[in-house]
């Protein structure tokens, strides 16, 4: 409650699966503009909320990075709804920049967004945090320019689980086969997977790998990036859900054919995006290892932030 009176509440900006936006402010800094996002909660669980989501946002509001959207607060309102305020950043999102035939960008531009992505997914990991849902609208531009990661699937795990299911919502494309597979341990391998599929779809302006639901996610993961064995994976075929290649297997990709498909890239770029997609997890690149890559210092330069085209 007094969290709440801090904020002052505005128009709304935008309606989301989860949630819903408004603009707002600080009350003792009307400079300070913020989005507050009014989480839907699920009422037939309505038992206070999940101890790891609430974990979650007090990480979150003890990251602070340029390229991770800053949470200033969390309250409860009188009808159990969960506000969340959020730094505002009024220039849209990658996947809307993507789509606008308007926008046109270049080899330099992909550069410097992929290297605020990797920077934004470091610092998370230093922190002992994992996104889980990077993707091209969970990457929000602030008014300088700068790309932030958003959505740490925190809004998801407050909301309703009926409406989570929903195959056409939750996109599964930027998924990592370890997941899939139901593997139970994790990583932040599944973050940088996650940022190789952006920085692929970055390339050519589409998704890469665009399965309508799991199972043909996992055929096409098998097609596109070379059959899924232990042969590439030692251990994968002892995974939960795991689901071989079929007959005729495709051999694994090697550099020249990720220059073929992604030469917007360059060479440097093609062998970092390689990395990214290593199938088995624990030969995937850290995000660490990845801002060491020799992706950026070759030429093209990445565009200096404030020069970088963004919606009009
Ligand atoms: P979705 O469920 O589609 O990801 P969100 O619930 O995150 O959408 O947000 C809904 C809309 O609110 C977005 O399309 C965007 O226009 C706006 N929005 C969300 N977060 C912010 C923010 N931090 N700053 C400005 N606008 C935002």
């Amino acid at each position: 409650e007094e969290e709440k009176r801090k904020w002052i509440k505005g128009k709304k900006l935008g309606e989301g699966t989860y949630a819903n936006v408004f603009l707002g402010h600080s009350r003792s800094d009307p400079a300070v503009k913020v989005a507050i996002k009014k989480i839907k909660v699920n009422k037939e669980f309505t038992d206070g909320m999940p101890p790891d989501a609430v974990r979650e946002v007090k990480a979150l509001q003890e990251l602070n990075h340029p390229n991770i959207i800053r949470l200033y607060s969390v309250f409860a309102s009188k009808d159990q709804n969960l506000s969340l305020v959020l730094e505002f950043l009024p220039r849209g999102d990658l996947e809307t920049l993507m789509f606008d035939q308007n926008v046109t960008y270049n080899a330099a531009d992909i550069k410097a967004w992929t290297a605020m992505m990797l920077r934004g997914v470091w610092f998370c990991h230093e922190n002992f945090v994992l996104h889980r849902d990077i993707k091209p609208n969970n990457l929000l531009i602030g008014a300088d320019g700068e790309l932030k990661l958003a959505d740490f699937g925190l809004a998801r795990s407050f909301a309703d689980p009926h409406q989570l299911m929903s195959p056409n919502v939750i996109t599964r494309w930027y998924r990592p086969p370890e997941l899939f597979f139901g593997a139970r341990h994790y990583s932040g391998a599944v973050d940088v997977w996650s940022v190789g599929m952006v920085f692929a779809q970055l390339a050519n302006r589409r998704a890469w790998i665009t399965g309508g639901n799991d199972t043909e996610m996992v055929t096409l993961l098998h097609r596109e990036l070379g059959a899924i064995t232990d042969d590439v994976w030692p251990g994968v075929s002892t995974l939960p859900h795991y689901v071989g290649p079929g007959p005729n297997p495709e051999k694994p990709r090697d550099l020249q054919f990720y220059i073929h498909n992604f030469r917007p890239l360059g060479t440097e770029g093609c062998h970092l995006l390689m990395q990214t997609l290593m199938l088995d997890p624990k030969t995937r690149v850290t995000a660490k290892q990845a801002l060491q890559h020799k992706y950026w210092f070759a030429d093209p330069r990445p565009t200096p932030t404030e020069l970088l085209p963004h919606v009009p």
